[in-house]
């Protein structure tokens, strides 16, 4: 399976100001004093290997929404936030060229930043298009068809020509679809979310935002830890440091980096993938966040297994 990011960022989309653009090229400009560049391979070079992450690239502003590659004869895609826009776009591409017009959307929650980018979504008015929607929700195409209500948006759901078709699942079931095998468990969060797991050719994947978890909770700890047991990667909410989570922004639905390592470090899992930042982070806080991140994992590591960190940004690419 291959993960593809096209929306990393949590709550809202963000875009970076002309003065954030100013200061990574002024930043980039001084640490290049005195350096001349051959060619432009040179110069890429340089800014890829010797600028941190966030000083010479953005790590996005779309809101949720990834695409799982690995299916049979589908797309695969979690949730349906403001990435969702361009996914499509890379999708009418990918059919011209033979891809089924067959789409298996996975939602976490019906919260707007999951939820905002299905009216330009540009398959749903292929009426070659079939949709299918799974969700634990019972209310997710009430969800979504409130959002296309006139007086929120021109364009009506009852317009779109695709065929679309909602399934909700149950947790502690397990089912096949398309391939690969899926689990869904509830999760902390308001109107509750879904964590789910994607597993194929014994490799497993486990997608888990918009969640709270609470370092006194032991049972949660233990239910989550098991869900994620062995897994060879985990997207996880990491929104907050530790000690915003437990002060400042205790009860608003989302976890910290340091609760992820901890559940990762218990399941014995592979790789944690930081996800859902905080729309007010800018590149260089989301920068600190990583490297407190990976500073945490080395410390609290012990005798277990070494957790690969890897900080999601929109456009990234990852193979399970
Ligand atoms: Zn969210
Ligand atoms: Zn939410």
């Amino acid at each position: 399976m291959l993960v593809r990011f096209w929306g990393t960022r949590g709550s809202l989309p963000v875009a970076p100001r002309a003065r954030a653009v100013e200061d990574k090229l002024v930043g980039a400009l001084m640490r290049a004093s005195g350096r001349s560049f051959a060619d432009e391979s040179e110069a890429r070079a340089f800014v890829n290997e010797e600028l941190e992450f966030g000083e010479g690239h953005t790590y996005g502003g779309a809101t949720t929404c990834l695409e799982i590659e690995g299916a049979d004869n589908s797309f695969v895609i979690l949730d349906m936030g403001s990435g969702l826009r361009e996914l499509g776009n890379d999708a009418f591409r990918r059919m011209a060229s033979g891809h089924p017009r067959v789409f298996n959307f996975f939602m976490s929650h019906l919260h707007w930043d999951h939820i905002m980018g299905f009216p330009f979504f540009g398959p749903a008015f292929d009426p070659n298009a079939h949709i299918i929607v799974h969700s634990g929700h019972a209310d997710c195409e009430a969800a979504l068809r409130r959002q296309q209500e006139e007086i929120s948006f021109p364009v009506a759901f009852d317009w779109l020509r695709a065929k679309i078709e909602f399934k909700v699942l149950t947790p502690g079931e397990r089912y096949h679809v398309d391939g690969i095998d899926v689990e869904l468990m509830p999760q902390d969060h308001s109107h509750i979310s879904y964590a789910w797991k994607f597993s194929k050719n014994g490799r497993r994947l486990v997608f888990s935002t918009d969640a709270e978890h609470r370092m006194d909770d032991i049972e949660d700890t233990r239910a989550f830890e098991s869900f994620f047991k062995d897994a060879d990667l985990v997207i996880c909410d990491t929104m907050y440091s530790l000690a915003e989570s437990i002060t400042l922004k205790a009860d608003w639905g989302h976890s910290s980096n340091v609760m992820a390592v901890n559940l990762c470090h218990g399941a014995g899992a592979r790789k944690l993938v930081l996800f859902h930042h905080e729309p007010t982070s800018s590149d260089a806080d989301i920068d600190n966040l990583f490297a407190e991140t990976i500073r945490y994992e080395a410390l609290s590591r012990k005798d277990r297994r070494k957790l690969d960190v890897i900080c999601s940004y929109d456009s990234l690419e990852v193979e399970v």
